[in-house]
């Protein structure tokens, strides 16, 4: 809970989808940081010596800086909080090497770490920023790989066994980190395409699948249907006269109606029978591996069940009631001519005065 409440710090809805991903990166990122930080200090007590005390003490007050960032992008600094993050990273890097034990240690390949990262977290239209870190941690990487900075002579404390342990440490733990990043990283992608394609399929009104997304299982299914020829039923219903609500009681009252609809249509239809909102106040119904004898009795089920649910609206019942066309998809049909042939069943259902359902034979 407070893990989820963290790394969703100043990820709010009204930030466009762009800045709020690289806010949750931020928070991510630091929260990786502040683990990584964790593990190196663990074992830099394990080794027990004086000098790595010295570090894990001096590295302490940064793993609050850390921490700090999802406190800047709760208040809505988020450029404070990518900052935040790269200069503590940047610091808490710092202190082993200005020790300076850490080139010794292996510790700069945490630099290569957060010349890469930043790119993920900043904008691309930041690209002094992004350029600024890359060239500063690749320079303290090569800086200290090409010994710069001198071992001193406290290191001959540290046994050949304890710095195998420390190297090794510190490579696996930067991959490690590296690793845990992108894959959170590749998660947020998959979940955002994910929720991008299920709202490209979607009706924003009553959360049923669209005419885009109908139009797409009806060709698979009649695929399907070609090879089983188990029967396939398209059903188009319309609501009956519900130009007058809106007239009466306003289109808000409408939209709501259309919602009252669509959920009584949920729970109203079988399993694998795929409902879309197809035009304003017109749903179409799939009905596979239905006779078209079942497909009537269902779909009298379905206008009955509408007839006895009406919307209530401050205190009165607005009955509802819609016409319902039924036909059967022929495997040889072009799409258009099997959906010609539901609709003109349903005009039919309205001319005979409404309320009914009526099916026409191909
Ligand atoms: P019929 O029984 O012949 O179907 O009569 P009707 O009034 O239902 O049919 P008509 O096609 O004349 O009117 C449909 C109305 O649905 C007109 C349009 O304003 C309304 N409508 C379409 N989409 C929406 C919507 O998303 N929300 C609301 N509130 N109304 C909508
Ligand atoms: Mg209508
Ligand atoms: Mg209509």
């Amino acid at each position: 809970m407070i893990l989820h409440a963290y790394i969703n710090s100043g990820v709010h809805a009204h930030l466009d989808a762009t800045e709020r991903r690289k806010t949750f990166y931020s928070n991510v990122g630091s929260l990786i940081a502040f683990c990584t930080l964790l593990v190196v200090t663990f074992s830099n007590l394990m080794v027990g010596q004086e000098v790595m005390y010295r570090i894990v003490y001096l590295q302490a007050p940064f793993a609050a800086l850390f921490l700090l960032t999802a406190w800047f992008n709760q208040h809505g600094w988020r450029n404070a909080a990518r900052w935040n993050l790269m200069l503590s990273c940047h610091l808490v890097i710092l202190v082993p090497i200005i020790e300076p034990i850490g080139g010794y240690l292996l510790s700069q390949i945490y630099f290569l770490l957060i010349a890469i990262i930043p790119v993920t977290f900043f904008h691309t239209k930041q690209k002094a920023a992004i350029i600024f870190f890359f060239c500063l941690n690749m320079a303290m990487f090569f800086l200290v790989q090409a010994d710069y900075f001198v071992v001193s002579a406290e290191m001959s404390n540290l046994g050949s066994e304890d710095v195998r342990f420390l190297r090794v440490g510190n490579v696996i733990t930067a991959i490690v980190a590296y690793m845990a990043y992108v894959w959170m990283i590749e998660v947020v992608a998959e979940h955002s395409e994910r929720e991008l394609e299920r709202q490209t399929v979607t009706d924003v009104l009553t959360q049923l699948p669209n005419r885009r997304y109908f139009d797409l299982v009806f060709q698979q299914e009649v695929a399907k249907d070609v090879r089983a020829e188990s029967g396939l039923v398209l059903a188009m219903l319309d609501i009956d006269h519900f130009k007058k609500i809106n007239d009466s009681y306003g289109h808000d009252v409408g939209d709501q109606v259309l919602k009252h609809i669509a959920q009584l249509l949920r729970f109203s239809t079988r399993a694998g029978n795929v409902i879309a909102r197809v035009g304003g106040e017109e749903f179409a119904i799939l009905l596979p591996s239905t006779t078209l004898h079942d497909a009537k009795e269902a779909a009298e089920r379905i206008r009955q069940i509408i007839e006895n649910n009406p919307y209530e609206y401050e205190g009165k019942e607005l009955n509802l009631t819609v016409s319902v066309g039924l036909s059967r998809v022929r495997s040889g049909d072009e799409e258009a001519q099997s959906y010609k042939l539901a609709d003109d069943a349903l005009y039919a259902a309205k001319r005979m005065g409404r309320n009914r359902v009526v099916v026409f034979e191909s």
